[in-house]
């Protein structure tokens, strides 16, 4: 029996691709182990959205290849996508596959060449891990084109899946026993848009709404300019869609955002959160920025940093800006020395942890949703869950509680940690 290993970097939405890769190769032919095993075939699925996704990613590669020095190594994911040729150069690399062509892999690993398939979003249900989450890919793909983004141009164009075809991949997943489902996308506010006939995010909700599906649903990342009044009210009302956005600011200057062709400005943002706070009973935002784009002054960030204290915000996901080659920010003057950046990160990760804790202890004493998960904390041993608007919670009950969404009582916040009573 032939061993596998595969090793995901980057977003959920390469985790996604790595689970339907490994469902693809299950069966009695393979058995699967852990990366830093000995195996005879690596999988590298890599991110590129960083240069240090890149370094990472062929950090990984070369590990495959001391483990074992025979083995077959695929490497595929958007740094593969972006850059085969500088890929192929590493030694031991036997094939690089785009994204897209995950039948492709199956069919190497097979011993037959392969013939590259449609970079159409597939419908594949991969099996997750943990049987209380999953995630499913309804987008693929950006056309979008900020300037400092390497994905449309290792993704290529925004792609939905059909929403019949999503609806159908629901059910099975609830079939399947799944209590939450997470939608996930490259671009996730722009699902339908590349449809026949075109279609948005709020009808697919409101069909899936329509299903009475038995689990909650989460949304990943939507883009300011894309929420509407309809996806507001739906969120707001849905018994089932999770009160938790994520979107992300990336500045709070409007000179730097109209250099990262973001088409809004920060009066938007700010309006924005403040609107879907007032409409959605308890929601947490979690907000993405990046630090140190080119150009950015001190007064650009100090102007980051005071939307981002006045907005009512969950938590924060900072990002170094990192110069990737072939976007129009990598030519931008100005470049942002290393050391500048590294300070901006230091402070709003600082807030970040604070509107955190904050967040957290508004619910002292509240009673909400958990979904419990089968992982324990390591220290206190007990089970973690998760509540509707993203709160890791950790709760003092048996194993026979696991995958069961209960109310419970928030008790007590404890160096970060969030402790609660059924
Ligand atoms: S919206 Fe902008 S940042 Fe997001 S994937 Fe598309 S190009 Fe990249």
């Amino acid at each position: 029996m032939k061993k596998i290993a595969i090793a995901t970097l980057g977003c959920k939405v390469n985790k996604y691709d790595s689970a339907v890769i490994h469902k693809l190769l299950e069966g009695a032919e393979y058995s699967f182990v852990p990366f830093d095993q000995q195996a005879d075939i690596y999988i590298v699925n890599t991110c590129t959205v960083t240069k240090r996704a890149d370094y990472q990613s062929r950090q990984l590669i070369r590990r495959s290849h001391r483990l074992n020095q025979d083995a077959l190594i695929i490497v595929t994911g958007c740094y593969a996508q972006r850059a085969p040729q500088e890929i192929k150069e590493i030694q031991g690399v036997d094939y690089t596959v785009g994204v897209g062509e995950k039948g492709r892999i199956v069919d190497l690993i097979n011993g037959s060449p392969g013939k590259e398939v449609s970079s159409e979003i597939t419908n594949d249900i991969p099996a997750f891990p943990e049987h209380t989450r999953a995630f499913l890919k309804v987008q693929d793909g950006c056309d979008s084109y900020c300037s400092y983004c390497v994905v449309p141009y290792a993704r290529g164009r925004s792609k939905s899946l059909q929403k019949e075809e999503t609806i159908r991949n629901i059910s099975k997943l609830t079939e399947l026993g799944y209590r939450e489902i997470v939608l996930t996308g490259i671009h996730l506010g722009s699902y339908g848009w590349d449809l026949m006939p075109p279609t948005r995010l709020s009808n697919l909700l409101r069909s899936i709404e329509h299903e009475g599906i038995s689990c909650r649903i989460r949304l990943s990342s939507i883009e300011p300019t894309e929420f509407d009044d309809d996806l507001i009210d739906l969120i707001s009302s849905s018994p089932i869609i999770c009160n938790h956005l994520h979107i992300p600011l990336q500045s709070g200057a409007d000179e730097v955002l109209k250099r990262m062709n973001r088409p809004y400005s920060s009066e938007l943002f700010k309006e924005l959160v403040k609107k879907l706070v007032s409409a959605i009973p308890d929601l947490n935002i979690g907000v993405d920025v990046i630090v140190g784009f080119p150009g950015e002054s001190h007064e650009n960030f100090t102007n980051t940093v005071s939307v981002i204290e006045e907005l009512p915000i969950g938590y924060l996901h900072v990002f170094p800006y990192s110069r990737r080659p072939g976007t129009p920010a990598a030519d931008f003057p100005d470049q942002v020395d290393s050391k500048t950046i590294k300070n901006r990160g230091k402070i709003l990760r600082g807030i970040g942890n604070r509107k955190r804790e904050e967040f957290y202890r508004r619910f002292l004493g509240k009673r909400l949703s958990v979904l419990i998960e089968s992982k324990r904390d390591v220290d206190t041993k007990y089970l973690k869950g998760f509540s509707r608007n993203y709160i890791p919670v950790l709760i003092d009950v048996g194993e026979d509680m696991v995958n069961e969404e209960i109310p419970v009582t928030i008790t007590k916040v404890r160096d970060g940690k969030v402790f609660g009573l059924p």
